[in-house]
């Protein structure tokens, strides 16, 4: 088979068949363009194939590949983690422009593949980036993105605040927490069935990390610190809720480009 009859051979979208392909074969976009007759060898083409069957069925394209970009840089994702999304990258924005960039204790707390957490301390150097996960599975692909990307991050497995050092306390905690209610049907739909369930619900209504995180945070803010979460569409009124019952100040929920809530900050007061 050669890669032009490759590209045509499943009904993938060309891009996809593309990704694909790069990824079996190591060649460049312009070799792929450029040398549509070159043969495929049998390896080549049943690890095509496969491929290409797996997509077929459904498997999210950046399990395929292995990695997805987010805020410019490649991380390493697998089924032990979510994939990044680019709703996220709004909580990353806001982390910078509020805090600013001098020197800061900050958390991502459930930090999955550490897309968070990486790009936070590598956008801002003098901040010192700790990162909290239930999951090993998930800290192993954590560590590995930090350690490619050379983004010195710390850290801990537990359930949101229990790892870390009794005393610590923070400028900035950041969470991106399962949000989705278990009654939820989204969570039956494209790319959300492959990912891990513990990533994307509670099992309850979805606001019941988003409450624990909130409940947590007075005690582990510092004076004028911030707490920042990423949430469903429809959460908006409840996490300012949430944030006002502990006391926090300042809250506001800040749209996604598509012009839904998606991220809620809020103040420790000084
Ligand atoms: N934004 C994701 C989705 O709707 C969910 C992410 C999460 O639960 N933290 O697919």
């Amino acid at each position: 088979m050669t890669i032009d009859e490759a590209l045509r051979r499943y009904p993938l979208p060309r891009l996809e068949s593309r990704l694909l392909l790069m990824q079996v074969t190591g060649f460049t976009p312009a070799k792929l363009v450029g040398y549509p007759e070159l043969e495929l060898s049998p390896v080549q083409e049943a690890a095509f194939a496969a491929l290409a069957e797996r997509r077929l069925s459904g498997e999210p394209i950046a399990y395929l590949l292995g990695e997805r970009e987010f805020y410019g840089r490649l991380f390493l994702v697998s089924p032990a983690v979510l994939i990044p999304r680019p709703e996220t990258e709004h909580l990353v924005e806001a982390a910078l422009a509020r805090v600013g960039r001098s020197p800061a204790q900050v958390v991502d707390l459930g930090c999955g593949s550490g897309a968070i957490a990486v790009t936070l301390a590598l956008e801002a150097p003098h901040w010192q980036v700790s990162a909290v996960d239930v999951s090993d599975a998930a800290l192993a692909i954590a560590r590995q993105n930090a350690a490619r990307l050379m983004a010195p991050v710390t850290f801990f497995q537990g359930s949101w605040y229990a790892p870390l050092p009794p005393a610590a306390v923070f400028d900035l905690i950041v969470s991106n927490p399962p949000y989705i209610a278990a009654a939820d049907r989204h969570l039956e739909q494209g790319d959300v069935r492959f990912e891990p369930r513990r990533a994307l619900t509670d099992e309850d209504d979805g606001l019941s990390c988003l409450r624990e995180i909130a409940a947590g945070a007075p005690e582990r803010l510092l004076p004028g610190g911030w707490l920042m979460v990423e949430h469903g569409y429809d959460q908006g009124d409840a996490v300012r809720a949430l944030f006002h019952a502990v006391g926090l100040a300042e809250v506001e929920t800040l749209p996604d480009l598509a012009g839904l809530d998606r991220v809620t900050l809020g103040r420790r007061a000084t």
